[in-house]
This record gives structure tokens, C-alpha cells and sequence, in this order.
């Protein structure tokens, strides 16, 4: 475990995202000994915080995880607080001073991550002053962090490249999807490319249908004056369920490099077939949630339009028209207050007519489970034991065990040291984003042009995997959800 060298500017260091996810995923990082003595945090907000108010901040934010007090208040004694407007010129000269002074103490050798833990409309003012004052250095590497949302549509998608590109290249560019950050995850490539006998089967010949579920059993919580203006369609779809989905269809890399690795799921992405307004209409579905038992309506909730016609609920059938997967349905669906909080991928495969018949699976699934669960099922048909000669389904299962849980890190803290380490493999390309954002307006702007009636949501219950129309886009294919 090499030791990482870098100052770490966390821009919107009071936030929740900076208090709930980076420090304890930084603390990780001291814990496994990535991050030592060479290592320093200055966290910016505009709160008038002092170092002492923000180390015991640090230390709450890492409750339970530490071993002693001594390594929680020897982690916490790198941070630094700079109370600062990033609008505000000024700030970034004394930001550069304080870093500067960092870097010498700590001997982080020029080394800088930004990130922008905050809301996207201020990136491209804080890239451009961090270049225009100086604070990006000479000596080291300069890397700036991005969260999602990365724009709404393509436009402003790439309006809020150009500004941010103006001052880094892409190479020093990481904009985060943490679910590229997750063990099933990541697992997806190995088990399709190191296995002889899933490269051979994963192809149009032999899969059926591919799934991917990503449900959320909570409703909209807090968020709800974002959701309104996002919906599942951004929030969901265009990051995490197509970068899953890039994973599963992209054709064999040349090789395990970044490069390599990249360029197959670029072109994955830009074979991801676009939709005329009556393929949209045929191919995905929208929902909206009702009440549930105790949980009230998407209309009902704080910050939410009465009359909102925002989709809590997406499901549809994408194509990728590449050589391995070109016709081969690939269905999503995501949704909140759904019956669990779960992501897991089906992968099901053509079967010939049964030689014997009986109870058997009609169809061999391999299920990746992402979460809450980690692991794989298969689903086969074996004899039934004894004398008679019948056969029956059964589903042979791999579970990571406890133990392995408990080494995996969190998405958060292993994309952090992919930053330190300048491996960008698990993050998105502009090139992704780009092609993603292609696909999405073509179903967003059909969705924007049908009238539908104030009534037509909502349109399924809390606890449910979502509207009937779900279920009747397989159906009308021949197809059913496994899950
Ligand atoms: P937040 O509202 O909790 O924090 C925002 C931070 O920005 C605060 O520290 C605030 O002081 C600071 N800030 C606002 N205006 C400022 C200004 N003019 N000058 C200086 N500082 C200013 O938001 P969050 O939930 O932490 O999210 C931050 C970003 O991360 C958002 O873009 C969000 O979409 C994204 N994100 C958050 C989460 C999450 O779990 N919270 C998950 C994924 C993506």
C-alpha cells in the first residue's frame, strides 16, 4: 500500500455529501494506510467555521470507525477550514496561500484533488479561478472531482463541459458515478471476460434478454425540489443504470488498460440505439407512485407540485447495436418506494425445446446481485434424485461471505484513491456522457411532447415493482421481469 501524497480542497465542506460520504471514505483511506503523514484537507464552505469547530466535525463524521481517540484526533489534525465565497475572487488568494503553506508543512510535493462537492452551476467559476489564481500547481498533478448531476439534457451537459475543460483537460477530469465504485459492480467485466464459458455464451446467439433492476424502496425524502426537476429518467438512467448496462453489452477490450477499456465502453454507448418518438412511446414506460399504507402519495410529499407530472418510475428496452448484442432487448427499471431497495442484473438465456420437460426453468438465468446482497445465482434444470427419471429446477447461489463484506471498501473511498492514483478507469468519459445524454433527450423530449391527463399518475402503489405497463413491455415481447 503505497502512500498517497496530495492536499485535498473539498469545495462545499460543510455539506452533506462532504460530512456523510468523503470523510469517513478519507478516514478509510488513513485506516488502510493509503493516506499517512503526507496528507492534508482543506474543507471551504461559506459557514465562518474555525479548524477546531471543523476537526470535531471530522471526528463525528467518522463516529464508529475509529480505533482510539488519538487516531481519530491525529486524522482530524490534517484538516483545515477556509471560510470562502467561490464567487469571490479574493478568497482564492488567501485559498492559495493556505495551500501553499499546507504543501510545504506536509510535503505534499504540488499534488492537488478538487472537489466539487457542491452544486454543479458553480464548477465552471471555480475551475476558472483556480487556474486564474494560481492554485493549480507546476510541480505536481492537479485533479478536480465532479459529482452528478452532470447537466440535464445534452446541452447544458456540454455547456458544462466546455467550461470546465477551458481550464482541465479530460485526463485531470473525474466525474463520479459511485455505483462504478461497487465490488458486484466491477465484478461484471471479470466474470464476462475471464471465464471461458461466459465469453462464449455472452452474445446475441445465446442471451435471451438482459434486466437490470434498480429499485429504491424510500420515497423522495428531502430531495424533493431536485426530483421535480430531475425525475428518474436524469436521476437514475442516464448514470447508473447505463453505465451498468455498458458494462454488460460492450464488446471484448483489446486489453485490461484504461484506454482499452474505456474506448470499448465509449463505443458502447454511442451504439445505444436513439429513439423516434413512437419507438419511445412503444419501448418505456412511466410511473409515478400513489399512497401506500403508511406512506402518502409523490403528490403529497414537502416540496412536491400537487399536480406534479415528474416519474418516480422508469422501465423500458434499450438496444445496443453492437457486434456481440445487437437485438437483444435490454430492459431496465428503477423506481422508488418499489417493494425493496435492491440492484441486481438477469441475464437470461435462450433455451433449446426440453428433451423432458416437467418442471423445469424454461429459461437458464444468471443473476449478478449488486445489493443489498452481493453475489451470483444460476438457474438450471437438474434430475430430480432417485429412481424415477424427472427433472426439476434448481438455483445454484454464491454469496460473498461476511468477512469479504467487510473488506470491501466503500465506492467512495475506492474512487478517492483511483483519483490519487490518476486511474480514471472507473469514471465516466466525456465521450459517455456525451452519447448517454443522446440517448436520454430523444425519450425525455417524446415524453415532453405527449399530453397525458393530470390523472394518468399515479400509477402504481407504494411497495410495488411499479405500473402494470412494466410487466406488459416484456409481455408483449415474450418476455417477463425475473425478478
Ligand atoms: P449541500 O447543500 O449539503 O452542500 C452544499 C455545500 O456548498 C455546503 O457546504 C455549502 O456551504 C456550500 N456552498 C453553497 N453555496 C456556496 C458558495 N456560494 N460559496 C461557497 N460555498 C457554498 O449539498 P450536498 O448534498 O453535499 O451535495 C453537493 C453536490 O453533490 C450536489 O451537486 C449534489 O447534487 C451532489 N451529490 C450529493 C449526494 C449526496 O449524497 N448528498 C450524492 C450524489 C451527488
Amino acid at each position: 500500500r503505497e502512500e498517497q501524497r496530495a492536499l485535498f480542497i473539498i469545495f462545499g465542506g460543510t455539506g452533506d455529501l462532504a460530512q456523510r460520504k468523503l470523510y469517513p471514505a478519507l478516514f478509510n483511506l488513513y485506516k488502510r494506510g493509503y493516506l499517512k503523514k503526507n496528507f492534508a484537507v482543506i474543507g471551504t464552505a461559506r459557514r465562518p467555521w474555525t479548524n477546531d469547530y471543523y476537526r470535531d466535525v471530522i471526528k463525528c463524521s467518522i463516529d464508529g470507525m475509529f480505533d482510539s481517540q488519538a487516531q481519530a484526533t491525529d486524522f482530524a489534525s490534517h484538516f483545515y477550514y477556509h471560510s470562502h465565497n467561490v464567487n469571490d475572487k479574493q478568497h482564492y488568494e488567501e485559498l492559495k496561500a493556505l495551500a501553499d503553506k499546507l504543501d510545504e508543512k506536509y510535503d505534499l510535493g504540488g499534488n492537488r484533488i478538487y472537489y466539487l462537492a457542491m452544486s454543479p452551476r458553480f464548477f465552471g467559476t471555480i475551475s476558472q479561478y483556480l487556474r486564474s489564481e494560481g492554485l493549480v500547481t507546476e510541480r505536481g498533478y492537479g485533479r478536480v472531482i465532479i459529482e452528478k448531476p452532470f447537466g440535464r439534457d445534452y446541452q447544458s451537459a456540454k455547456e458544462l463541459n466546455d467550461e470546465i475543460s477551458r481550464y482541465f483537460d479530460e485526463d485531470s477530469t473525474f466525474r463520479i458515478d459511485h455505483y462504478l465504485g461497487k465490488e458486484m459492480v466491477q465484478n461484471i467485466m471479470a466474470l464476462r471476460f475471464d471465464n471461458g464459458i461466459w465469453s462464449a455464451l455472452w452474445n446475441k446467439e445465446h442471451i435471451k434478454n438482459i434486466q437490470v433492476t434498480l429499485s429504491e424502496a424510500l420515497g423522495v425524502e428531502e430531495r424533493g425540489g431536485y426530483y421535480e426537476t430531475a425525475g428518474a429518467l436524469r436521476d437514475m438512467v442516464q448514470n447508473h443504470i447505463l453505465q451498468i448496462v455498458s458494462l454488460l453489452t460492450m464488446d471484448r477490450p483489446k486489453s485490461a488498460s484504461e484506454k482499452d477499456i474505456r474506448q470499448a465502453k465509449v463505443e458502447t454507448f454511442k451504439a445505444l440505439k436513439v429513439y423516434s418518438p413512437e419507438e419511445v412511446y412503444q419501448n418505456f414506460v412511466r410511473g409515478q407512485y400513489g399512497e401506500g399504507e403508511e406512506q402518502v402519495a409523490y403528490r403529497e410529499e414537502a416540496m412536491i407540485d400537487p399536480d406534479s407530472m415528474t416519474e418516480t418510475f422508469v422501465a423500458g428496452k434499450l438496444e445496443v447495436q453492437n457486434k456481440s448484442m445487437a437485438g437483444v432487448p435490454v430492459y431496465i427499471r428503477t423506481g422508488k418506494r418499489m417493494t425493496a431497495k435492491m440492484t441486481r442484473v438477469d441475464i437470461v438465456f435462450k433455451n433449446e425445446a426440453p428433451l423432458f420437460g416437467g418442471g423445469i426453468e424454461p429459461e437458464n438465468v444468471l443473476t449478478i446481485n449488486i445489493d443489498p446482497d452481493l453475489g451470483l445465482d444460476l438457474r438450471l434444470n437438474m434430475k430430480k434424485v432417485g429412481q424415477e427419471f424427472a427433472t426439476k429446477k434448481t438455483k445454484i447461489g454464491y454469496r460473498l461471505s461476511k468477512e469479504q463484506v467487510a473488506k470491501i471498501p466503500e465506492a467512495y473511498e475506492r474512487l478517492i484513491l483511483n483519483v490519487l492514483q490518476g486511474n480514471a478507469v472507473n469514471f465516466t468519459h466525456w465521450d459517455e456522457l456525451k452519447y448517454s445524454w443522446r440517448f436520454l433527450d430523444a425519450i425525455r423530449n417524446a415524453w415532453d411532447e405527449q399530453e397525458l391527463p393530470v390523472d394518468f399518475f399515479p400509477n402504481y402503489a407504494c411497495g410495488t415493482m411499479g405500473p402494470q405497463a412494466s410487466a406488459e413491455l416484456l409481455e408483449k415481447n415474450g418476455d417477463h421481469w425475473i425478478y
